[in-house]
C-alpha cells in the first residue's frame, strides 16, 4: 500500500503592512482557540494511547508557538506602534495560557498514567520532558505546596523586575572640565557640549561610560566614572537580591531540589549544580597563565605613565588594553571598515553559508514584508531542490524597531505540518561596516540556519533552536570563525577599488581581538562564581563574598568601597547560570576543531555538522549531538589550546 504523496509545504503568507494588525489578532485568536479546544478534548477523553496523547499535546505546543512567534516578531519590528502593542498582547496571552496548562493537575495525571513501552526513543523523550515540565512547575505536589509555589512565582517576578528597574533607573553622572577629556573621539565630544558652568556631564549610560573608560587619558576621570558605574543599584539592590536568592532557594526545594543551581542546571547541558563550580575552576586554571601574561603586558604599559602602580583595576584595564593594541598590534579601524561594504558582506554571508550547508537562497521580491528594506528568501537544498524554509533579513535601524541583534522565529518547522521561517533582526549601517558587526552578522545567522535546518523533525517541542540554553550559543559562536578566516574574507571583503582585504591585516585584527582573552576569561569566571555562589550559599554579606571571589578569580583589583554585584543585571535573567556564555564557547571551539583550518568548506565535515548538530534541533541532548558529530565526548582541549596560544 502506498500513502498519498504529501502536498509540499508552503511558507506562511504574511499580510500587507496595513492589514497586519487584523491579521495578527486573527492568528492569535485562532491559535489560542485551537490550543484550548485540543486541551478540552485531552481533558474530556484522555487517550490511553501514549503516542496519540503526545501528538495532541504537541499540537497545543505548535498552536501556542505560532501565536507567540508572530507576536514576538511583530511586537519588536513592526513600524506601526499599534501592531507592536498587539504583538506584546499576543505574547502575554500565550504566557498566561502556558502557565495555566503547566499547573493543570488533570493534564499531569493523564500524562503520568501513560504507558511509554510502545514509544520510539524520541517520543519517549518527549513524554519524559513533558512530565519533567509538570514536576518542575510543582503540579504533582499537595495543595498547600502548590499555593506557596504560585506565591513564590509571583514574588520572584516582582523582585526580578525591581532588581532590573533599579539598575536601569539609577543613572549616575560626574561633571568634568572639557580639557580633561583628551583622547575622546571628536564626534563624542561634539555630542556633549559643556553646560553653563563650563563643565561636561558624563553619565553611567553605556555610550558615555564605555568610550571614557577606553579612550580618556585622564586617569582620575576614568576612576570617578568607573566608581559611579559600579555603584549603580547600591544600596537598594542588596536587600532585593538577598530576598531573590532566598526565595529561589525555597522555590527549588519545594519541587525536590537541593538548591536553586541544581534546579536550574537540571534542564541544561551542564546537568547538575555542583558541575558549575567545577567548570568555573577548570576554566580559571586554564586561564591563569594567559591572564598573568596579559596583566604583565598591560601593567608594564601602565607603569610607563604611573611608575608606582602595582595592580590593574577596572578603571584602567580597558584604556591600557586599547593602548597596547594600538601601539603593538597596529590595527587601523578606519582602514578595516573600507573592506566591509554592507551589500557585499550580505552577499558574501549568503554565499559562504550556502556553500557550507548546501543551501540555495532564492530572493522572493514580491513576498509581503513589514518594512520596505526587509528582504525575503526561500531556502532550498542544493542536493535535491527540496524546500528547507524561508528567511527574512531585517538588518538596518528603523524608528521603533528592536535595538539589538537577534534571530526571531516566525514559524517553528514541523515535518509535514509547517515550514520553518526565521528572521534576522539587526541594526547595521547601510554603508561601511565595522568588522565587529560582520562577526555579529555571522553569529546571528548561525542561529537562523540552526532554526531553519532544525525545523524538519516530528515534534514542535524540539523544533529548531529548542536545545539546552547553555548549548544554544555554540553553533552561532562557531560560525563566527568563518568571519575571521582570511581566505574566506577575500571572497567578499573588497574595498572600493575591488582589492581584497590583505591576509596580514586580518592576522593583526585577530591578534588584537585575542589580546586580553586570558584576563577576560578570569573576569568572566569571577562573574560566574558570583552568580553560582550567591545562589548556592545565600550569604548575608554579599559585598564581603564578592570581594573574596574577585580576589580569587579576577586579575583586576577591587576598587575599595564599591558594590558591583548590585548592578550585575545577569543575576536576574541568568540567575546561577552566568557560566553559560563560557560553556558554549568551550563547546564551540571543540566543534570547530573538527574542521580543517585550510579548508573550512570540506563538504564531508560540513555535511556531518549540518546533519548531526543542527538538523536534530532539540530532539537529542546536546552532549549526544556533540558526541555524534565529533565521534567522542566533548573536551576542553581546543578551548585550552586557543586560550594558551599567544595572542
Ligand atoms: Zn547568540
Amino acid at each position: 500500500m502506498t500513502s498519498p504523496r504529501p502536498e509540499p509545504l508552503t511558507p506562511l503568507a504574511l499580510p500587507d503592512p496595513d492589514a497586519t494588525g487584523a491579521w495578527l489578532r486573527a492568528r492569535t485568536d485562532d491559535g489560542l482557540a485551537e490550543a484550548r479546544a485540543i486541551v478540552e478534548r485531552l481533558r474530556a477523553e484522555p487517550p490511553a494511547d501514549a503516542l496519540a496523547a503526545l501528538e495532541q499535546w504537541d499540537a497545543v505546543t505548535r498552536a501556542l508557538s505560532n501565536v507567540a512567534a508572530a507576536g514576538s516578531l511583530l511586537g519588536n519590528v513592526h513600524p506601526d506602534e499599534a501592531v507592536r502593542d498587539e504583538g506584546d498582547r499576543a505574547e502575554q496571552e500565550v504566557d498566561k495560557l502556558a502557565t495555566e496548562l503547566s499547573q493543570d493537575r488533570a493534564l499531569h495525571d493523564t500524562f503520568a498514567a501513560l504507558d511509554p513501552s510502545g514509544l520510539d526513543g524520541e517520543a519517549a523523550r518527549l513524554l519524559e520532558r513533558t512530565l519533567r515540565d509538570f514536576r518542575r512547575a510543582g503540579v504533582d505536589r499537595d495543595d498547600a505546596t502548590r499555593a506557596r509555589i504560585a506565591e513564590l512565582n509571583d514574588r520572584l517576578t516582582e523582585l526580578d523586575q525591581t532588581f532590573s528597574r533599579t539598575i536601569r533607573d539609577d543613572v549616575r553622572s560626574i561633571r568634568v572640565a572639557p580639557d580633561r577629556l583628551g583622547g575622546m573621539p571628536q564626534d563624542w565630544l561634539d555630542a556633549r557640549p559643556a553646560g553653563d558652568d563650563g563643565l561636561v556631564t558624563i553619565t553611567t549610560d553605556y555610550p558615555d561610560v564605555v568610550p571614557v573608560r577606553t579612550f580618556c587619558h585622564d586617569a582620575e576621570v576614568r576612576h570617578d566614572i568607573t566608581v559611579q558605574f559600579l555603584e549603580r543599584g547600591w544600596p537598594q539592590n542588596d536587600a532585593v537580591l538577598r530576598e531573590l536568592f532566598a526565595l529561589r532557594h525555597e522555590r527549588a526545594e519545594r519541587v525536590g531540589h537541593a538548591d536553586w543551581p541544581s534546579y536550574d542546571a537540571e534542564v541544561k547541558m551542564i546537568g547538575s549544580g555542583p558541575a558549575i563550580p567545577a567548570f568555573i575552576d577548570r576554566i580559571a586554571d586554564a586561564a591563569r597563565e594567559p591572564a598573568e601574561r596579559d596583566v604583565a603586558t598591560v601593567l608594564a604599559r601602565l607603569q610607563q605613565d604611573r611608575p608606582d602602580a602595582d595592580a590593574l583595576t577596572s578603571a584602567d584595564v580597558a584604556y591600557y588594553e586599547e593602548l597596547v593594541r594600538k601601539e603593538q598590534l597596529d590595527v587601523d579601524a578606519q582602514l578595516v571598515r573600507t573592506y566591509f561594504e554592507f551589500p557585499k558582506v550580505r552577499q558574501g554571508l549568503l554565499e559562504v553559508t550556502g556553500r557550507l550547508f548546501g543551501l540555495h537562497y532564492e530572493p522572493v521580491p514580491d513576498a509581503p514584508v513589514w518594512a520596505p528594506d526587509v528582504t525575503a528568501y526561500d531556502v532550498t537544498s542544493t542536493v535535491d531542490g527540496s524546500p528547507v524554509g524561508r528567511i527574512y533579513l531585517d538588518l538596518h535601524p528603523r524608528e521603533g524597531k528592536y535595538g539589538h541583534a537577534a534571530q526571531f522565529t516566525l514559524v517553528d518547522g514541523v515535518a509535514g505540518q509547517q515550514l520553518p521561517e526565521g528572521v534576522l533582526v539587526c541594526n547595521f549601517s547601510r554603508g561601511l561596516m565595522e568588522h565587529d558587526h560582520v562577526v555579529t552578522l555571522f553569529h546571528e545567522f548561525g542561529h537562523l540556519v540552526h532554526h531553519v535546518l532544525g525545523g524538519h523533525g516530528r515534534w514542535a517541542r524540539f523544533a529548531g533552536v529548542a536545545t539546552e540554553w547553555d548549548f544554544v550559543e555554540a553553533p552561532s559562536q562557531m560560525l563566527e570563525e568563518w568571519a575571521w578566516d582570511a581566505e574566506i574574507l577575500r571572497s567578499f571583503a573588497t574595498n572600493a577599488a575591488g582589492e581584497p582585504i590583505p591576509a596580514d591585516l586580518v592576522a593583526r585584527m585577530r591578534a588584537a581581538d585575542d589580546f586580553g582573552k586570558g584576563t577576560a576569561a578570569r573576569v568572566q569566571m569571577f562573574y560566574a562564581a558570583m552568580s553560582y555562589y550567591f545562589h548556592a550559599e545565600r550569604p548575608d554579606d554579599l559585598t564581603a563574598r564578592m570581594v573574596e571571589l574577585q580576589g580569587k578569580y579576577s586579575p583586576l583589583r577591587w576598587i575599595d568601597g564599591t558594590h558591583m554585584f548590585a548592578s550585575f543585571g545577569h543575576l536576574g535573567g541568568y540567575s546561577s547560570a552566568y557560566y553559560t556564555y563560557m560553556w558554549s564557547l568551550v563547546i564551540a571551539k571543540d566543534l570547530f576543531s573538527a574542521f580543517d583550518p585550510t579548508d573550512l568548506f570540506d563538504p564531508e565535515v560540513a555535511g556531518r555538522y549540518r546533519d548531526r548538530i543542527l538538523a536534530p534541533g532539540g530532539a537529542k541532548d546536546a552532549a549526544d549531538l556533540v558526541e555524534d558529530f565529533l565521534g567522542r565526548p566533548y573536551t576542553f582541549d581546543a578551548y585550552a589550546a586557543w586560550l594558551a596560544s599567544a595572542g
